[in-house]
């Protein structure tokens, strides 16, 4: 394994694998949580529109499964990363949990939003925590603009947070890693493209992503395990 060294400046990127050792089913997996919907009629904003009832319902069941889950030893030693690195860590996930907040990580950028958090789909008031569980028949939130509050997630056909950001963090780095993420959402799918042949590009996660050509390592393994070996390997 490649060692990063400390004047590195390294962009992380997650995606559902990470959590998943804490409990949290991924998108592609073969647990239930996803298998019982389809995805374009609850995380997306024609389902908003058609059925805000099922999109709340699916959300307030993702907010009890994430709610009780801990961070694992990959959130842990990204957080550690963070500690040694500073602000030469960009910690950027698709994850809209918040297990890398709860590892100790403090600059995360949740680029497909926050799951305990919501927002109004009508009026400019800023996204707010909100722990709730809104399902059916209960009344579902509205703001006092007379908007609905909505959860605070890029969904489907949206464009993700801190877009600007990220390709500014993208340029500067010198490592590029990605783990848990299967590789094929855009455009985080992208993003070792667009820092290949400059920066070196690790990938960590139990099974070759579909963009694996794009790297220039890849390292098969659990991300609890194979992360906090990563984390360590800083001179
Ligand atoms: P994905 O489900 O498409 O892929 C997950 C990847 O993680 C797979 O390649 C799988 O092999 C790998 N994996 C599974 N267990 C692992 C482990 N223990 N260690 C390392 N790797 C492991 O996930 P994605 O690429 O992140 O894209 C899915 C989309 O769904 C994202 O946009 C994300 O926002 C959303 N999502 C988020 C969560 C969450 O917040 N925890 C959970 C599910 C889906």
């Amino acid at each position: 394994m490649v060692a990063i060294s400390a004047t590195d400046r390294v962009f992380v990127l997650t995606g559902a694998g990470v959590s998943a050792e804490s409990g949290i089913p991924t998108f592609r997996g073969v647990n239930g949580l996803w298998r019982n919907y389809r995805i374009e009629e609850v995380a997306s904003p024609d389902a908003w529109r058609h059925d805000p009832r099922l999109v709340w319902e699916f959300y307030s069941m993702r907010r009890r499964v994430a709610a009780s889950a801990t961070p694992n030893p990959a959130h842990l030693a990204l957080a550690s990363l963070e500690q040694k690195l500073g602000e030469r860590l960009f910690l950027c996930t698709q994850n809209v949990d918040d297990l890398h907040d709860q590892a100790g990580s403090i600059r995360v950028v949740h680029m497909h939003g926050e799951l305990f958090k919501s927002r109004c789909d009508t009026c400019s008031r800023a996204p707010f925590r909100d722990t709730n569980t809104y399902d059916p028949p209960a009344e579902l939130p509205r703001c006092d603009c007379g908007g609905r509050i909505r959860p605070h997630i890029c969904w489907f056909g949206e464009v993700p947070f801190e877009l600007d950001r990220i390709f500014r963090a993208l340029d500067e780095c010198t490592v590029f890693i990605a783990a848990g993420t299967s590789g094929v959402v855009e455009p985080a799918a992208s993003f070792v493209a667009h820092v290949g042949g400059r920066a070196r590009t690790i990938y960590v996660g139990a099974e070759e992503p579909a963009n694996a050509s794009a790297f220039t390592e890849c390292h098969l393994g659990k991300a609890g395990e194979v992360l906090p070996l990563l984390a360590d390997s800083i001179q």
